[in-house]
């Protein structure tokens, strides 16, 4: 027997590197209008390099216990930020002390307490009040400035830059094409880094600073519009949104569990180029359906 043509696009999604959870949403791809992506992991390639370490004056602290201070804690969690702060301790030779009492935050950090003290590593505005200069200028140049508290005082700034996927400017153009709408991003980083990022990607429309349940709250505002949103994203705060969207798509490489679990489709070879091939899949396979 032939195959029905929603079942082969499904087989074709999966030599493009994407699995489609089911023939529902094989057909739904082909329906959506709107696109939000998420930006690391998503539009970037989700592997940050620490480039900055910087103590602040009077935290009495050197590069080597700063660093070594953020990996401990950073060590339990699964974000693509919490891995390059590791990495880089790593590559430094620091031996990291074990972390007790970790909690994590999505969009906001971590916290543990390491060798008796209480480290927070997260976005510096959710941290600490006090907008410290060297933040901008990291900033400024594209890359992520991650706030080190420990004690509850502000110690230091790791500064992470992660590099845009390859094929993210491409992508983004062919789903303009095929919605007809131009892709937003939906980011819980910072303005500044957003903006420089999107402008490589080409996309106008940025809203930064998100939590979870603000990303959830944008893709909700664009299906109560009547758009049916598609949703792309890896990490455990993009789960929310994965659930509410018309149809979700995690980035599987280095997705989180949550991520994977919630989305529609997995893309688990690592190309976001593979978006656009599966909704254009769908779209033919439809027209062969009706
Ligand atoms: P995105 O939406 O771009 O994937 P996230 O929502 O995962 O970004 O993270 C938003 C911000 O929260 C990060 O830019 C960082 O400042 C902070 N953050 C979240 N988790 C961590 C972590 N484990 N370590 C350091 N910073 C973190
Ligand atoms: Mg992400």
């Amino acid at each position: 027997a032939t195959m029905p043509p929603l079942l082969s696009a499904i087989a074709n999604a999966g030599r493009h590197g994407v699995l489609v959870k089911s023939a529902v949403v094989m057909e739904r791809l082909g329906q959506v209008d709107a696109v939000a992506l998420d930006k690391t992991g998503t539009l970037t390639e989700g592997s940050p390099r620490v480039t900055d370490v910087r103590p602040l004056p009077g935290s009495g602290l050197g590069e080597r216990e700063l660093l070594t201070l953020a990996a401990a804690a950073e060590r339990p969690s699964e974000h693509p930020l919490a891995r390059a702060v590791v990495d880089a301790a790593r590559e430094r030779g620091l031996e990291l002390p074990d972390a007790h009492d970790f909690t994590s935050a999505p969009g906001v950090g971590v916290t543990a307490v390491v060798g008796g003290r209480t480290v927070e590593v997260g976005a510096p505005a959710r941290l600490a009040d006090d907008a410290v200069a060297a933040v901008a200028e990291l900033e400024e140049s594209g890359r992520t400035a991650v706030l080190v508290v420990v004690d509850g005082t502000p110690a230091g700034l790791l500064g992470i830059a992660d590099r845009l996927r390859p094929d993210a400017a491409a992508t983004v153009a062919s789903l303009a094409r095929l919605t007809g709408t131009a892709p937003v991003l939906l980011t819980g980083d910072n303005p500044r880094a957003a903006a420089h990022l999107a402008t490589e990607a080409g996309i106008d429309d940025v809203r930064a600073g998100l939590l979870p349940q603000d990303k959830l709250a944008a893709v909700r505002e664009m299906e109560s519009a009547g758009r049916k949103v598609l949703v792309v994203g890896d990490g455990v705060n993009d789960a929310p949104a994965l659930a509410a969207a018309h149809t979700g798509i995690a980035m599987g490489r280095a997705g989180s569990d949550l991520a994977l679990e919630t989305a529609d489709a997995v893309i688990v070879r690592d190309e976001l180029a593979a978006v656009p091939a599966t909704v254009a899949l769908s779209r033919r396979a439809r027209r062969l359906v009706v």
